[in-house]
């Protein structure tokens, strides 16, 4: 390796950046930033994410000259702090510290201290005259480093860590719950039993060389790359496994060591609500991880104020030299040395939904920000929990009234959540894939539950506070969250959690209110949210709702900056309703199939399937012509002059037969058909591969009087709107197109039906005639195709199944090993496939608009409403993308956020 794979950064320099996080991580790039200003960091150095792939790439050996570099980079710690590595008499202790370019909190560890072995805490006694302090600090490192290091860990899911049962064992001895009143000795003890432990388990030693013990903890770090967790963190948030880690190694500052010292994290702003408040926890003497980790239950930072006023003021002043460096809520964390305050870290702190938008939109009015960056800083997935219900007021209370209250925990993630009651992650997993709703309940979380966690609809835990691992990883996942809930008494061998003398037991029924805190026993009922009652239950609040109008303010910057339409999704009248209410601009896909379920439809609808010939056909769509016409006039009454595209009959005949023998019967009773009939006509009916049989316009194709009595329904519904006075403007979508005969022979039965209905009702009605792109043979010969289409619309759930080969309702028993092993970045149905099915599309849209310059194009696929998918679909110029009616909003802010991005990029080339 060529290039510098070392950073240092101390005494107000440093050698990286805040915006190179991609060799320094985001870690190693911040805490150069907050050197470079100013603030006050011990020293230390980052080793490049580059390192860490190299590591990997040629198992675990080093580049060359980097053992030297590390040990001159130490030596410049030493001379700043005027300790060494390894004194006996002074010695530098440093922390080995893991960043990757995006934060993954909790993912790879930490390991404190380093630099301590029996000889040199002696030094550290005599240097600091505190021998409780010094043990203090050697136990932890004995307990990360043969955790971390030397994987001593808990061997099953019900197991706890083998340290902290060594520790609670000698706090009972000493009749304490409180890790403060262990003494020096009992100190001392536990380093023992920590490394006699260690030599029983693994039959190691503890390494005493310091340097041993520093290329043993880069390695580890290196390697926590790989590990389980790691992994599930990057596949739940799409990290990338080639970004690597980088290490950070840095001279420690000790938060543990009495009274006058601590460790804290902060918020620069209400990560739950987004209220400008500077807002953290911290404990007096501790260290590192004690105040995430729920050891104890953290104080609120105000406390801060009443003991050390000096130190609250020091913290108050980083707060609002952070906030107008980075223009962004940061999450911090610093450890105070005798007085003295150390920043430790800062990044983008994550939020809830609601926090998101309360942030970006008061920081343009702080005019911190412009609204661009505001629509930028939101992830579109966050508007669902804006969306989301909370718990009926009325039932709370009563609830309340009645007794059911079992405790309250802090408000660490808003939301209602109700489900029965897991204490594992492995069993939340289990539990949701078969169907149950599940509210996970444990002491606290690691990341080791991740996965668990992202299975429940709620996360419970007895310990930690607003900054715990639960509630960030919560936030993060969007879930609902209570956590330092201490009166829960948590069992996990017995599977219980109990509160006074009530017992609740795994499966049973709890309710948790991520914006209060309140945990209630069994079910109850929830309510919608602000923005959903304003806009869709068309309720007026009592009370103004800043929500509903920050929400409304985020949405038209939105659609200042988006170029790409909105339409939705929707096959009746009231789902067109809240589309339109979220701000849809039009119908890119109505299937008129299901309105051939509801009500005694499906007996016309199945007459006309067993009908023996056309004649027979014709009588049974006669029965339905009306019906669907009343179903158009419904959706054209509420869509108005917006476009609406409706989709011929598109899914094998046979999905409308019955299935059961009991339904066969009655049909039989229904309709006269003898039941012998039926059962021949169903097993002729009968497909290997019904994805890919009959299906499409190939219905319309043999039988074109459907295709005929859908046109005219869709046309006699738009005369009848137009005549009330509304302009309609009716899209007619032909499916499954492969051939341009195939489009040709049904075009010519819909303007057929049409100029007929229009001379019939003497009116003029504007209509489209075009197709989805949904088979690879239509996206090839799209210039052909577009001589007769008028529009296209990409069916990407088709043309995903039809280009990969590959069934979506047979998937899932490869699909998963495809994720895992990384064959498939990302489930196909969930994000577009950009290089396959991608390419694809870019063809289609090239060639269509050669042929046909205005050739409106969209996408009507699930992809229309992945934030993802909607950013490429902008990239190729698409005219609008259509979701589902809830999506809608999370569409708008996608598609601004991709113009945003677009110009930019135009502007940086
Ligand atoms: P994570 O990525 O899990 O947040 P960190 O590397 O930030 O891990 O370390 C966790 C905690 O360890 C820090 O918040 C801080 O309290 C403590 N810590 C890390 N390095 C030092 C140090 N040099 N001096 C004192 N405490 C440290
Ligand atoms: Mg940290
Ligand atoms: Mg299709």
């Amino acid at each position: 390796m060529k290039q510098r794979t070392i950073y240092s950064f101390g005494g107000g320099k440093a050698d990286g950046r805040a915006d190179m996080k991609e060799l320094l991580g985001g870690k190693g790039a911040n805490l150069a930033e907050m050197t470079n200003i100013g603030l006050p960091v011990p020293p230390g150095f980052t080793i490049s994410t580059e390192v860490c792939n190299y590591f990997l790439k040629h198992h675990g050996s080093l580049p060359k000259d980097f053992k030297k570099n590390v040990l001159s980079a130490l030596q410049k710690i030493e001379r700043l702090t005027g300790k060494k590595f390894g004194d006996p008499k002074n010695p530098l202790l440093v922390s080995i510290r893991s960043g990757a370019r995006a934060s993954m909190p909790g993912m790879m560890d930490t390991i404190l201290n380093l630099g301590l072995n029996d000889v040199t805490i002696q030094g550290l006694i005599g240097k600091t005259g505190n021998e409780r302090f010094a043990y203090d600090s050697y136990r932890r490192l004995v307990q990360m480093y043969g955790d971390v290091v030397m994987g001593l860990k808990p061997v099953s899911k019900d197991d706890r860590d083998p340290f902290e049962l060594i520790i609670e064992r000698k706090k009972e001895n000493r009749g304490t719950h409180n890790d403060t009143d262990l003494t020096a000795a009992d100190l001392h003890d536990l380093v023992r039993e920590f490394q006699a432990e260690i030599r029983h388990k693994l039959g190691k030693d503890f390494p005493q060389d310091p340097t041993e013990q520093l290329w043993g903890a880069i390695g580890a770090v290196f390697n926590s790359w790989m590990n389980d967790r790691a992994i599930a963190y990057r596949k739940l948030n799409d990290i990338p496994a080639h970004w690597g880690t980088a290490v950070n190694v840095q001279a420690m500052v000790f938060g543990n060591m009495g009274d006058d010292c601590g460790t804290g994290v902060a918020f620069t702003r209400n990560p739950a609500t987004g209220e400008n408040e500077f807002y953290g926890e911290f404990l007096f003497n501790a260290q590192g991880e004690d105040v995430v980790a729920g050891v104890r239950t953290p104080l609120a930072i105000h406390r801060l104020a009443e003991r050390y006023p000096d130190i609250h003021k020091q913290l108050l002043k980083v707060r609002s030299i952070l906030e107008r460096h980075y223009r962004d809520m940061q999450d911090v964390e610093f450890t105070i040395e005798q007085g003295k305050l150390y920043m430790l870290q800062t990044r983008n702190g994550k939020r809830t939904g609601f926090a998101a938008l309360r942030i970006a939109v008061d920081m343009v009015d702080e005019r911190l920000i412009k609204p661009e960056e505001a629509v930028l800083r939101i992830e579109p997935e966050q508007l669902n929990q804006l969306l989301r219900p909370v718990f009926d007021y009325q039932e709370k209370t009563s609830a309340i009234g009645s007794g059911r209250m079992l405790a309250k925990g802090l408000n660490a993630g808003p939301g209602a959540a109700t489900g029965r009651v897991v204490f594992n992650a492995a069993d939340a997993e289990e539990w949701r894939h078969r169907g149950e709703r599940v509210v996970l309940v444990r002491i606290e979380t690691s990341p080791e539950d991740i996965k668990g966690m992202n299975a429940a609809e709620g996360i419970l835990t007895a310990r930690g506070g607003m900054t715990s691992h639960a509630a960030l990883v919560g936030r993060q996942m969007g879930k609902v969250c209570v956590v330092g809930c201490g009166a829960l008494n948590i069992d996990y061998p017995s599977r219980t959690m109990s509160v006074a003398n009530r017992t609740v037991r795994e499966g049973d029924y709890i309710s948790i209110d991520g914006s209060t805190g309140e945990v209630i026993e069994g079910q109850l009922k929830t309510k919608p949210s602000d923005v959903v009652r304003i806009l869709i239950e068309k309720e007026t609040l009592s009370e103004p709702s800043p929500v509903f109008t920050m929400f409304t303010k985020l949405m038209q910057w939105s659609d200042k900056f988006r170029t790409l339409g909105i339409r939705t999704n929707a096959d009746q009248p009231d789902q067109c309703e809240v589309a339109v209410a979220f701000g849809a601009e039009g119908i890119g896909l109505c299937r008129t199939e299901h309105m051939f379920f509801g009500g005694d439809r499906i007996d016309a609808v199945r007459e006309m399937i067993l009908a023996d010939d056309e004649t027979g056909r014709r009588r049974a769509l006669a029965k339905l012509l009306p019906m669907q016409r009343e179903d158009f006039v419904g959706i054209f009454r509420v869509m108005k002059e917006r476009p609406v595209t409706i989709r011929t009959l598109d899914p094998p005949l046979h999905e409308f037969l019955p299935h059961t023998d009991k339904e066969i019967e009655q049909l039989s009773g229904k309709s006269g058909i003898p039941k012998e009939k039926i059962l021949q006509r169903m097993s002729k009916m009968h497909e290997f591969n019904p994805m890919l049989g009959h299906r499409g316009c190939r219905l319309g194709i043999v039988y074109p009087e459907i295709t005929e009595m859908q046109a005219r329904a869709i046309f006699q519904a738009a005369s009848i709107v137009k005549k009330e006075g509304i302009d309609i403007h009716p899209e007619i979508m032909i499916p499954l197109v492969g051939y341009i005969n195939e489009l040709q022979q049904q075009e010519q039965i819909v303007r057929r039906v049409a100029e007929e209905v229009c001379a019939e009702d003497d009116v003029k009605i504007k209509y489209l005639v075009g197709t989805m792109i949904e088979l690879p043979r239509a996206a090839v010969t799209a210039d052909e195709i577009a001589t007769l289409a008028e529009f296209f619309s990409f069916g990407t759930n088709d043309l995903t199944q039809t280009t990969l080969g590959l069934s979506r309702d047979d998937s899932a028993s490869f699909l998963p090993s495809y994720l895992e092993h990384g064959i498939f970045e990302q489930d196909p149905f969930q994000t577009l496939d950009r290089v396959g099915v991608g390419g694809l599309m870019k063809i289609a849209v090239t060639a269509g608009r050669k042929t046909r310059p205005a050739l409106k194009i969209g996408i009507c696929g699930e992809h229309g409403g992945d934030p993802k998918s909607i950013e490429f679909c902008a990239s190729l110029n698409l005219n609008y993308v259509s979701c589902s009616p809830y999506r809608v909003p999370i569409a708008r802010l996608a598609a601004a956020q991709s113009a945003l991005k677009q110009a930019r990029k135009r502007k940086s080339r």
